[in-house]
């Protein structure tokens, strides 16, 4: 039986990506700081509470990695683990980049010294690498630009991810991952709390929608199918980085105009706010998925409002007004 790890299990591609994993006979072992209701939460929701190892650590000390790889001995490894909202890395870039570039490193050390061939490793990267395009579509060859200290951060891992492949043949992926979401998305990302302040203002339990620049574009897409393409990086003959998107990109206020519209919101409602808007910000990211498709043979065909449609009608099931 094959053992995976996932850091980072607490987020919101974890336990989507655990249940995969599950299903497919893996024994999962899931790194988090902490073990509480909270950190549980996403793993409860999908019903797969009992099956997955909890292991509480700390991914900024490489010993303790070290030695969490030598007691498991783990076939793979996808490391979720990241400091991942652009907004907090702002205020907080030292712990940022401190957290998301060591933790990695880490891994990657201990790969190199226990078993350079057969730990399979998968960095979360992300496209907010690209930053400032120069041309659209995104892909894998595209020159890298960041524009803010979480996208610094994940650009340094990413390529330290690569050099580990080509300096000492880790089986170390990249996975290049645009804006994806689901019911457990944390809610301080765009997508959830639109959808979460919308349905609050449709019920009489808040009077306005407060968003930063909803005039720039993103490629948006669901995180259950996204993580499908993590399984299928650490499945095949040889490592190889790979976009992650839907393909499209739409304006944040697009988003905004059909819940409003669904929820049969007025657009008095909205209020655009200058202290949500951010130092840099990029304008237009989509990216081309042909790579993932072609090779991996992942495949996805949600439109925008295929995945609102999916988004709006699980958190409208579970939403409470308490
Ligand atoms: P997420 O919901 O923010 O979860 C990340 C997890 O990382 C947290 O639940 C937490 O797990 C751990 N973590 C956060 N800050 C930490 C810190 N300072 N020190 C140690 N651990 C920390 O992220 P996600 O949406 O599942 O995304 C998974 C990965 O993909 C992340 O690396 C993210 O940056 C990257 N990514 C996401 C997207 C997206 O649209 N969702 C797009 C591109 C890339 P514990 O509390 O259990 O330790």
């Amino acid at each position: 039986m094959k053992t995976a790890f996932i850091t980072g299990i607490s987020g919101q591609d974890g336990p989507y990506l655990a249940k995969l994993l599950l299903g497919k006979g893996v024994k999962v072992v899931g790194l988090t700081r902490c073990i509480t209701d909270e950190t549980m939460r996403g793993i409860r929701y999908l019903g797969i509470e009992g099956d997955v190892e909890m292991v509480a650590t700390e991914l900024g000390d490489k010993k303790i990695i070290e030695s969490l790889i030598a007691k498991y001995e783990p076939d793979e490894i996808y490391n979720l683990a990241a400091q991942s909202s652009v907004g907090a890395s702002f205020t907080s870039p030292c712990t940022t980049l401190e957290f998301n570039i060591l933790s990695v490193l880490y891994f990657l050390e201990a790969i190199r010294l226990f078993d350079k061939k057969q730990i399979k490793f998968y960095q979360a990267s992300s496209s907010e690498i690209f930053g400032k395009v120069q041309s659209l579509p995104i892909t894998e060859k595209k020159a890298i630009h960041p524009l803010s200290p979480y996208a610094v951060s994940k650009a340094s891992a990413h390529y330290m991810t690569v050099n580990y492949r080509e300096a000492f043949s880790t089986y170390s992926c990249c996975g290049i991952l645009f804006n994806h979401e689901s019911y457990l998305r944390h809610p301080s990302f765009f997508m959830k709390k639109v959808i979460r302040e919308s349905i609050e203002i449709s019920r009489g339990m808040r009077d306005e929608l407060r968003v930063g620049n909803i005039d720039i574009k993103r490629d948006f897409g669901y995180g259950p199918k996204y993580v499908e393409a993590m399984y299928l990086m650490l499945q095949q003959e040889g490592p190889d980085d790979f976009i992650v998107c839907s393909g499209e990109s739409h304006a944040l206020r697009e988003i905004i105009n059909w819940l409003f519209l669904k929820l049969d919101i007025g657009s008095d409602r909205l209020v655009i706010d200058k202290k949500l808007i951010r130092p840099t910000e990029i304008e237009d990211m989509v990216g081309d998925n042909s790579k993932a498709k072609n090779i991996l043979g992942w495949d996805y065909s949600l439109s925008l409002s295929g995945l609102l449609d999916i988004l709006l009608e699980e958190e409208l099931r579970n939403f409470s007004e308490k």
